[in-house]
């Protein structure tokens, strides 16, 4: 009688350990960590046109990857990150030394690759990086009605960017509540940061760049080696890959990629702005919509255009694009050492060109009077 009570019960326990691990993993492909990093009520407050706060609390329950990772260098049995390593008996087309794009340049004249499509081999470049192993940061935010946009990009992400990498979507948000549940796949997640509301658009903008850089130094640091930003309001149409993963890539603005003098950049033209750019200077202009590397160099980046803008905010300057302005005046003294093109940022707005042959991700119409809180373009 006891023994069969017992073997009863053990059946039972074991089914009820079973279909509970079964709903805990079917839950996590739905599920995001939720980072309460500030709490909005404190944040009320502005100063020098940027969102000004005080950390009250860092909580973190994201899982940590397993891997301690030092100096660009992992104990998983990984290559390092930066490592370019080929797989043995790995097939793949020979590359040719005289074939290629013609239609487009595909190298800068300092020597970093420009990335069109068919400049590389998917094959090649994910055998490569796969083996890295790395894992990748995206840092978003969607204030205010932008959080609208994060179903369609955090969907469309799930099936372009970075498939089968190790990916956490950072969702800063003042609206936690309207963040979608998504299916993710494996090693990808979610984590929500919380932020204040903001009453002007350009505070959003520019502030991104202070809470980036805050939570970069609380917690993403120690769960990324690449970290991306992007802006929300943009869908992923194609493959956007480990071809994409450098030191630092930046990306052609679509608007300004040809035919376009170098003095007619809307670079910031003020001397008086630290983004401040001089007519007969500038290489590329590149848009602050989609940008990415590793992790340090992002954040110094991230960092240099926070407090660039600060300092033009002291003398009651705001540059042309705000922090677009400081990105291309960092860039054009610390060359990126990947050039995307505009295929990795289109917009719906435009037509698509012959030498587009991909758009990868593109920027959705969307009226600016109503999804901004001060209206405007
Ligand atoms: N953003 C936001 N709330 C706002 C304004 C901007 O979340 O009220 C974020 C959002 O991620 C957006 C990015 O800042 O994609 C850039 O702003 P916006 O798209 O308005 O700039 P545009 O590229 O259209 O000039």
């Amino acid at each position: 009688m006891f023994r069969s009570f017992s073997r009863t019960n053990v059946f039972a326990i074991l089914v009820s350990v079973l279909l509970f691990s079964g709903a805990l993993y079917i839950y996590s492909g739905y599920s995001h960590s939720d980072i309460s990093l500030f709490q909005s009520k404190d944040f009320s407050k502005t100063e020098s046109n940027a969102i000004i706060t005080n950390i009250v609390e860092v909580k973190e329950d994201l899982t940590t990857a397993g891997c301690v990772v030092k100096d660009n260098l992992n104990n998983c049995g990984k290559w390092s990150i930066g490592e370019l390593k080929s797989e043995v008996g790995l097939k793949y087309a020979q590359p040719n030394t005289l074939k290629g794009r013609t239609d487009v340049n595909s190298v800068t004249n300092w020597n970093a690759p420009l990335v069109w499509e068919g400049t590389f081999d998917p094959v090649v470049i994910d055998s490569i990086y796969k083996r890295m192993d790395p894992r990748i940061a995206v840092v978003v935010f969607a204030v205010g009605k932008y959080t609208r946009f994060l179903k369609g990009f955090l969907e469309s992400g799930e099936k372009y960017f970075l498939v089968d990498f190790r990916v956490t979507y950072y969702v800063f948000t003042d609206n936690k509540q309207d963040v979608p549940q998504v299916r993710l796949g494996r090693n990808r997640n979610i984590s929500v940061v919380s932020v204040p509301s903001a009453n002007r658009w350009q505070e959003v903008v520019l502030g991104r760049m202070k809470w980036a850089t805050m939570a970069i130094d609380n917690h993403i640091r120690s769960e990324a080696d690449y970290l991306f930003m992007m802006d929300i309001d943009s869908v992923f149409h194609n493959r956007f890959g480990a071809e994409s993963l450098s030191r630092l890539s930046a990306v052609l603005h679509r608007g300004y990629y040809k035919n376009t003098h170098r003095d007619h950049f809307p670079y910031e033209r003020r001397p008086q702005s630290k983004a401040y750019i001089p007519a007969g200077e500038g290489d590329y202009y590149y848009t602050a919509a989609v940008w990415g590397g590793y992790l340090e160099d992002m954040y110094k980046l991230v960092k240099h255009c926070y407090t660039q803008a600060e300092e033009d905010a002291k003398i009651n300057i705001e540059a042309a694009w705000q922090e677009e302005s400081h990105l291309n005046r960092y860039l054009l003294y610390n060359k990126p050492t990947k050039v995307l093109s505009p295929e990795y940022l289109w917009s719906d707005y435009d037509a698509v060109p012959a030498d587009i042959k991909v758009v990868r991700v593109s920027q959705l119409v969307k009226n600016y009077k109503e999804v901004r809180p001060n209206g405007g373009h």
